[in-house]
């Protein structure tokens, strides 16, 4: 079992922290919210007064943060963290950030003999808890191979995606592809709805033919073809709009950083930015059908 320091926990963190308590590990933590600690507090972990104290001396330090200047204020500078851990520590941010903080905290840590990997996930809050996420990892062969043994404890599929930054150019990709999908679905359901198709039908027909995909097959943005799914329950989430459009966001950074134009992800940001605009950041991002509809 391994000593291990968690900074941020949140409705992600909060519930990968748990997990690490469950499955044995000396867990530390450290969030800027004392409500979040108490709940780990509950669960069995150790609570820090700081990153640092959290961190130091650690097998593994985890940090599960909002954005890229939240990651690269933890850890780079003289009073980041890089600078204060030993080599024997092993660095994975989960969080979802910009590759080129990735890429830069990744070369801090590189240049200090620290192992890093960027480790963003996809699979949201059940997920989380459920320790089923899976893993998109950016560092060397050696880090993953250390990365893995801790991850494991959190997700079912963990993959080396390449260096430093490939994690969340994967990530970034992913999501883009998902926005797509989900807004694609929509459309083709509301076609056939308003031509007089039963939406369940039109599922089944579609999901049996060369149409099938992951928005239609486990999250249906349908109101009662799938009674499990948000769309069946409110549009309660799920994954945020607020979330898909900081996610497509980072997508088009990743496409500016190789002068990549990829219109259908630049569709779908626009899209998703207008219906967050509009006051539904807080609603599945399922919750596009309704944009379509209006
Ligand atoms: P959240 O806002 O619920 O949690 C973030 C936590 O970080 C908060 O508890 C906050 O207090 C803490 N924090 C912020 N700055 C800190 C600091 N300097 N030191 C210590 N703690 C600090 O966010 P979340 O939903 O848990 O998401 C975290 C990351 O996971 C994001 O990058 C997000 O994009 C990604 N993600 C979220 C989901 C989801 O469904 N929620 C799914 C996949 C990925």
């Amino acid at each position: 079992m391994a000593t291990v320091g968690f900074i941020g926990l949140g409705n992600m963190g909060g519930p990968m922290a748990i997990n690490l308590v469950r499955a044995g590990h000396s867990v530390t933590v450290f969030d800027l919210s004392d409500v979040a600690c108490q709940q780990l507090a509950d669960a069995g972990a150790r609570v820090a007064g700081s990153a640092a104290e959290a961190a130091v001396g650690m097998d593994y330090v985890l940090s599960m943060l909002p954005a890229g200047k939240h990651v690269a204020a933890t850890y780079l500078g003289e009073d980041g963290l890089l600078a204060q851990l030993e080599s024997t520590t092993t660095v994975l941010d989960c969080s979802t950030i910009d590759a080129a903080t990735a890429r830069q905290v990744g070369e801090a840590a590189a240049a200090l003999g620290v192992g890093f990997m960027d480790s963003p996930v996809s699979g949201g809050v059940a997920a989380a808890a459920a320790g089923t996420l899976a893993f998109m990892c950016g560092g060397s062969a050696d880090t993953f191979e250390k990365g893995r043994l801790i991850l494991k404890d959190m997700g079912r599929n963990i993959f080396h995606a390449g260096p430093a930054g490939a994690g969340q150019v994967a990530k970034g990709c992913n999501n883009m592809l998902l926005a797509i999908h989900m807004i694609g679905t929509c459309e083709a359901l509301e076609m056939g709805a308003r031509n007089g198709l039963d939406p369940k039908v039109l599922s089944e027909i579609m999901l049996a033919s060369s149409g099938r995909n992951w928005s239609l097959e486990v999250y249906n943005p349908y109101p009662g073809v799938m009674e499990k799914s948000p769309a069946s329950n409110g549009y309660k989430p799920g994954f945020m709009v607020d979330l898909m459009v900081k996610d497509l966001g980072l997508a088009m950074e990743i496409a500016g950083q190789c002068d990549f134009d990829n219109p259908m992800g630049q569709l779908a940001r626009e899209l998703y930015s207008q219906h967050q605009q509009a006051g539904n950041g807080q609603m599945d991002f399922s919750s596009i059908l309704k944009k379509l509809q209006d």
